[in-house]
């Protein structure tokens, strides 16, 4: 019996590393777009969803943001950037009454 295992050439050893290299890289693709999917399939499932109470969301038009308005619960949503847009405003009190007006149902 013999364990003599055939040395490699360098040409097969480079197309081994070759192939290994490519195998590796198809796996990580296949990673990457699972990810991507998985992403992909949870914003399906959560998109303009309330996040407290599941409802959709409603969006208002104010001074030029769009707001996510739950309808159910009442919750009220900003994108990214929004909150600070509203608070840089020069009359932020206004800006904030005016919302809060715009949303209450209670008053009058
Ligand atoms: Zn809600």
């Amino acid at each position: 019996m013999s364990n003599v295992v055939k040395p490699m050439t360098a040409e097969e050893e480079y197309f081994a590393r070759e192939n290994a290299e490519r195998l590796r890289k198809i796996a990580a693709e296949q990673k990457q777009k699972l990810a991507a999917d998985e992403l992909e399939a949870l914003k399906k499932q959560h998109w303009m969803k309330c996040p407290k109470c599941g409802f959709d969301l409603q969006t208002i038009q104010f001074r030029g943001q769009n707001i996510d308005k739950c309808m159910h619960c009442g919750g009220t949503f900003l994108d990214a950037g929004e909150l600070e847009l509203l608070a840089k405003a020069e009359d932020k009190h206004v800006v904030m009454e005016s919302l809060m007006n715009l949303f209450s149902h209670s008053k009058k």
